[in-house]
Order: C-alpha cells, then structure tokens, then sequence
C-alpha cells in the first residue's frame, strides 16, 4: 500500500539521536493524528491559490470556494453513507462536533454512555442528564447491560465509540443501534478511531449520529465532522452563534436563525480544512476493498503477538470476547514507568508512540493501570519494519535489562 498512498512526513529519513543510531524515524502514532496523504498534500496545494470566503461573496474566487465547500460536504458524506436529509456539519474535530450534538439533544431526554468512552464522548453527556454504565467483562455482558438500562427507562441518545482509542476494540455499533432503536434511542457513534480503519456505513448500521475528525484520517488540524438526523439539529441553539447562522437580525439584535448546517458552522468556515478532509475521503475510497483491513491486519497481528511474548508486557483489553479489532495497541511494561518508556522507545530506538492515560481516564482506572500506559498505532504508512523495531526496543529494555538513565525536568523526562 506505500506505493500507492505515500504519506508526507510519515517515512522521515532523518538522523537519530542516541547512540549514533541513524535510521528512519518511526511513527507508531496514527491514533492522535495521521500524517497527511500525498494526495491531500497535492489537492490543498492546488486549491489554495482560490480560497475566498465561502457563500457570500459574488467574486469568481468565491464561487469557487463555494463550491469546493459544498462538494466536500456531499463528498465526506457519500465516503460514510449518509442518508438523504442527514445534515453533515462542518465542526473542528472530534470533541467540537460530539459538543454540538451535546447542545442538540432534547433537555428532557437522557444520554446513556459506556464508561470506556474518550473524554470528548464523555464529558459533553456527563455534564447533562445521563446514566453511565459500567462496562461488563465482555462485549455481550455489556451490550445487554445498555439493553436492560433503556428497558428500565427510556432514553434519548447511546453515545458509544465505535472503538477504543487505548485498546484498539471494535464495539458492534449496529447491533447496538438496533437495539436503542428498539427501546425508542438514538444512537452517536464517536468514529475517531473506527473510521480511519474502518468503512462506515451510516445508513447499512443505522447509525443516527456519526462524528469524526480529519486530522486522524491522513488530512491536517482543524476540520471534523458531525453527519446524521436534521430535526434535532434544526431545533437546537446554534453551536457557533454570528454571521451565516441566521436569516435575519433585527434592530434590537434579536436573530431569526437558519436552519441546516448554517445554523451550526457560524463564522467564516475552514474551507481548506474541508477539502482537506474530502482528499483524504477520496483517495480511501479509491483503494480497492478492504486495502486498508489488509494492510493492518497482519502488521496488527503481528505487533500484538510480539508485545505479548515479552515477559512484564500486558497488553490492555477491555472485553475477554472482543473479536475485532484495529492496530491501536495500549499496553504496559511492568517495573517501567510509561512516560519513562516513551522517552526511552524515541530516544535509544527512534520509534514514536504515545503515553498517558489517552483521554480515557475512567478506562484506565478500570483496567487499573494507575501510573499511565502507553500506546502503539498504526496507519497507512506503517511498515513491518517499524513494528519489529518497536517490538525488538520493549524486549531490548526488559530482557536485556537496558536502564532508563534519564532525569526528569519540569516534568518531561530528557535523556
Ligand atoms: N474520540 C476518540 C475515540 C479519540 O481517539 C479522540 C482523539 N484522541 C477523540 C474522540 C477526540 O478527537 P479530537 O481530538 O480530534 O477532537
């Protein structure tokens, strides 16, 4: 898949420091933000020269702009099977359009959340009415833990990712929609993690809600998405209050607002960022099927396998059944501190992962790793080569007894 998809930035030929080591930098950090496809690169390079502000303007860079707009809203939502009807709202990432909905959803009704949620699908529902369920030791126990919650007492939204930022497990979100719909829910889809790996198809699993960002999907910051169901987004405050959002202000400043997405994408909008977004939505459409599965799917494998067979290694996992799962990998090294690890894998090894607790703070108290994890990801330019470099640093530091020199500085450890 390299050939066909070279990333920029993602394969950096560039001199380490430790050791004299001089390899190629190795990013194993898909899951906090992808590097940028070749193609996406191309495209905003070729559409910045017309960017003009969108809608108003009667100029020829505007209509242009316009239209670059427009068609990467209907573009992003074809790439996840939006229904006729469904609004697909522009937002800045993940967090921004999971708020939006937060602001969407009727005040009487009640959010239902699983307690292995990243924060941004946590803390807009825990912040109104809502019931948090603690999450069963698999993945049936706790799908029909959310089926006798709705049963006791309606609700009317399940948020759920459609899979874990630290654990890499895909949740059935079909499944799961089928039954909130069955008990008169609707259900969000926090697809952060899941479509950058994953087809979506928001119409075959019935999803109402799905949001996610650009920036994880081989596109850069700042564009994200909200796509579902116009009625409660029509009737909701707006989520950015100003110029566009409205059809009138009268003189004493009182707004009658629009609906559609104008109401919610108030402001100048981040038309670049959209179009961004539609490349890399474009050029994941046009590998052939299932190209991205494949491609991870061995690289996953064998980065799991390799982590597991190293004494001390443990390799986090919510649910004892979950049989589906991407190349997103927490994992612990015991006696090793997790940042002190991160420190070390980048610095002796040239290999990139994250450390932390990932936004996840309620999931790693129940996995009962208290200190902090660390994470492995994969993507589009990942290579075997990065995970055997990755494996072979973890079993370096814990059979060979490698010590971690390395002092700690207003709370960063340097070498
Ligand atoms: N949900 C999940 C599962 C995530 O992994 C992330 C990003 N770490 C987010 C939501 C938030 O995404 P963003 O920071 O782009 O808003």
């Amino acid at each position: 898949i390299g050939p066909l998809l070279p990333v920029v930035g993602g394969n950096l030929a560039a001199p380490l420091a430790g050791g004299g080591r001089t390899a190629r930098a190795v990013n194993l950090d898909y899951a906090a933000s992808a590097p940028a496809l070749q193609a996406v690169a191309d495209h905003v390079t070729e559409v910045l020269p017309y960017y003009a502000s969108v809608h108003r303007g009667a100029g020829y860079a505007s209509q242009v702009s316009t239209a670059l707009y427009e068609s990467a809203r209907q573009t992003v939502a074809k790439f996840v099977g939006a229904r006729p009807g469904d609004l697909t709202v522009f937002t800045r990432n993940t967090t921004d359009a999971l708020n939006l909905l937060a602001g969407a959803v009727p005040d009487d009704g009640e959010v239902v959340v699983l307690d292995v949620e990243h924060h941004a699908n946590l803390l807009p529902w825990t912040s109104r009415r809502h019931r948090l369920i603690p999450t069963a030791g698999t993945i049936a126990e706790t799908v029909a833990a959310l089926e006798a919650t709705l049963a006791e007492r309606p609700a009317a939204l399940v948020a759920v990712t459609g899979c874990s930022n630290v654990t890499g497990e895909i949740l059935p979100v079909g499944e799961i929609a089928r039954i909130a719909h069955a008990h008169g829910a609707r259900v969000v889809v926090d697809g952060a993690q899941l479509v950058p790996h994953r087809r979506v198809d928001i119409t075959a699993l019935d999803v109402d809600y799905l949001a996610f960002s650009g920036h994880k999907l081989y596109a850069p910051f700042g564009s994200g998405v909200l796509i579902g169901r116009s009625d409660w987004l029509d009737a909701a405050q707006p989520h950015q209050k100003g110029g566009g959002a409205v059809r009138s202000v009268g003189t004493d400043g009182q707004a009658v607002w629009t609906t559609g997405v104008a109401r919610h994408e108030g402001g100048t909008p981040n038309v670049i960022g959209a179009a961004a977004l539609a490349a890399a939505c474009r050029a994941i459409d046009e590998l052939p099927e299932g190209a991205v599965e494949e491609h991870e799917a061995a690289l996953s494998a064998r980065l799991l396998e390799g982590l597991e067979q190293i004494p001390g290694v443990r390799v986090l996992r919510v649910w004892s059944d979950s049989a589906d799962r991407v190349g997103v990998v927490g994992f612990t090294v015991e006696g090793h501190e997790a940042a002190r690890v991160a420190v070390y894998l980048s610095a002796e090894h040239g290999v990139g992962v994250r450390d932390g607790k990932f936004c996840a703070h309620p999931l790693l108290a129940r996995l009962d790793v208290t200190g902090g994890a660390l994470r492995a990801s994969l993507g589009l330019g990942s290579r075997s080569d990065d995970v055997e470099r990755l494996v072979h640093a973890v079993r370096t530091l814990v059979t060979e007894g490698e010590k971690i020199e390395y002092t700690q500085i207003d709370g960063a450890w340097t070498p």
